[in-house]
């Protein structure tokens, strides 16, 4: 089922989300409906990398990643829960992202180059992931949500934000009034 997609400056962006005691049904199904609302959102510009419960309006600790971040393409997530950064490195990388939540604007954002992420897959079996570059980015902006951040939060100069234009093309943001910040 395809939800509704929570975007800013909605508070429910701001929430903390919950700890996952128990796998159930529910929670697979949220998955799944995550799944389908990224790949509904998805057009010819624009994929959704990954998306969090929380942008979906269920503030879980729950979050579906895309299997491949080369293009669209590749439909198939793998579902995290209570996922968490157990080790970062101590370089930093910046590079472009943007969020469904947000439409239409992407930042230059800071973020670690490699995290370590300890989580569940939705039978409740322990996974360990060891990630760097964009898809150490993903998560750590996946696991953001889950603690009410918004990557727009790091960007504190507006020279680094950027629109997208419907052929995918991103340029800078020179009228700022435009910009809306949570
Ligand atoms: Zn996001």
């Amino acid at each position: 089922m395809i939800k509704k997609i929570v975007t800013i400056p909605d508070k429910i962006l701001r929430m903390k989300s919950r700890r996952i005691g128990f796998i159930d049904d529910s929670i697979k199904n949220l998955a799944q409906d995550m799944i389908d609302t990224t790949l509904d959102w998805d057009h010819d510009s624009e994929f959704g990398a990954a998306l969090a419960a929380i942008q979906v309006g269920e503030p879980l600790k729950l979050t579906v990643v895309r299997n491949s971040f080369d293009s669209g393409k590749d439909k198939t997530f793998t579902t995290l829960i209570n996922p968490e950064v157990v080790k970062s490195s101590t370089e930093m990388v910046t590079d472009i992202e943007g969020c469904l939540s947000v439409p239409g604007i992407y930042g230059r954002v800071k973020r670690h180059l490699k995290v370590k992420v300890k989580a569940l897959d939705q039978d409740g079996n322990e996974v360990r992931l060891t990630l760097e570059g964009f898809p150490a980015r993903v998560l750590q902006h996946e696991i953001d949500h889950m603690k009410g951040i918004i990557f727009l939060d790091y960007v504190k100069d507006s020279k680094n934000l950027l629109n997208i234009d419907e052929d995918g093309k991103l340029s800078p943001i020179t009228n700022n009034d435009k910009v809306v910040l949570p």
